[in-house]
């Protein structure tokens, strides 16, 4: 089958892990709302965590960056007081974003970057970025400053209240080469258990995903990222906030929406604890079915995986 996954960072690639293990040929729509300019490269935080993720090079303790790292550039730079300190950028790490930065200056898209950068990673799956144009997504914040999604993730710990999360440049930006027929080419659309704010939210923001997304004659379906009203790691709770949507399986998914409704999904699993949802998502449109959704280990994260394409198939019926 051909699968395509909307995808972010860290949830998106455990939960791709799990997928590929199924071996289907699979496209990989990523995030690029987290991208940056730092000392003047060119940093994709999410396409990176998933290319290390799947290709093996991924630090298991911290869960980005690469494996046997050292900061060793980091404490240079720190030394001559040139910053942003808050922003981890190993020595291995730096290579990919001279690279791409080298690549992009040459005129090569963000597409083709990413395809050369995965000639070495091997990931097994394609990645493509969701736009090859500049966005980013900025933060405005409750003294009325506006500050990029890194700084107020990484650190402001999210401990200071968003007033408004948005996509920087959206409206100027369009899907990259292969996007659009990879959403409307596929049999199976996978919304991952990825932030559904600053990861998937920042996808279906560039123009024309949404759309395509909306008219795909694949089923959509969706992975909880919420599992008994609290985001199983990290800080999706305060992004929900920022756009006033409550932290639960049943509130994403009806922020999601039913595409029989104007929505973005047809189906939404959850896990066992919010398994009484389904009948409030089932009036909204959405079918939902309900499994263990932690990813503790690849196994598991393929039992997900495997429940979310049973749920695609019932909905193709
Ligand atoms: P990021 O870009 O690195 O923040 O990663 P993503 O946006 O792809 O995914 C982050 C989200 O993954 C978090 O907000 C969690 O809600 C979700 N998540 C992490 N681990 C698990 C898990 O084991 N099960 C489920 N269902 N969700 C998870
Ligand atoms: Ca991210």
């Amino acid at each position: 089958m051909r699968i395509t996954v909307l995808a972010g960072g860290i949830g998106g690639s455990r939960f791709l892990l799990g997928l590929r293990s199924l071996g289907h040929d699979i496209t990989v729509v990523v995030n690029n709302g987290d991208d940056i300019t730092l000392f003047g490269l060119r940093v994709c935080p999410d396409l990176d965590t998933v290319m290390y993720t799947l290709g093996n090079g991924i630090s298991a303790e911290r869960g980005w960056g690469r494996e046997d790292e050292t900061f060793r550039l980091k404490e240079e730079l720190a030394a001559y007081g040139a910053g942003p300190s808050w922003f981890g950028l190993g020595d291995l790490d730096l290579a990919t974003h001279i690279a791409r930065t080298m690549w992009l200056r040459e005129g090569v898209g963000l597409d083709e970057v990413t395809r050369r950068l995965c000639e070495r990673w091997q990931p097994g799956v394609r990645l493509l970025p969701a736009t090859n144009d500049d966005v980013e997504t900025h933060v405005l914040l409750d003294d009325g400053s506006t500050v990029h999604f890194q700084e107020w993730w990484v650190r402001l710990h999210a401990e200071v209240p968003a007033r408004e999360i948005r996509l920087r440049n959206a409206e100027q930006a369009r899907p990259a080469p292969g996007v659009i027929d990879a959403i409307t080419g596929c049999d199976v659309l996978v919304l991952p258990p990825s932030n559904p704010v600053v990861s998937v939210g920042t996808i279906l923001a560039v123009p024309g995903i949404a759309e395509a997304v909306r008219a795909t004659a694949a089923p959509v379906v969706g992975v909880s990222p919420i599992i008994a009203d609290a985001p199983v790691r990290g800080m999706a709770d305060a992004c929900l906030t920022a756009i006033g949507v409550e932290t639960s399986a049943y509130a994403v998914a009806s922020h999601y929406g039913a595409r029989s409704a104007g929505g973005v999904i047809d189906g939404w699993l959850v896990d066992d604890t919010d398994a009484a949802t389904a009948d409030k998502l089932s009036a909204e449109g959405v079918r939902s079915r309900a499994v263990p959704l932690w990813m503790t280990d690849v196994a598991a994260t393929a039992d997900i995986a495997t429940a979310a394409l049973e749920l695609a198939a019932e909905l193709r019926r």
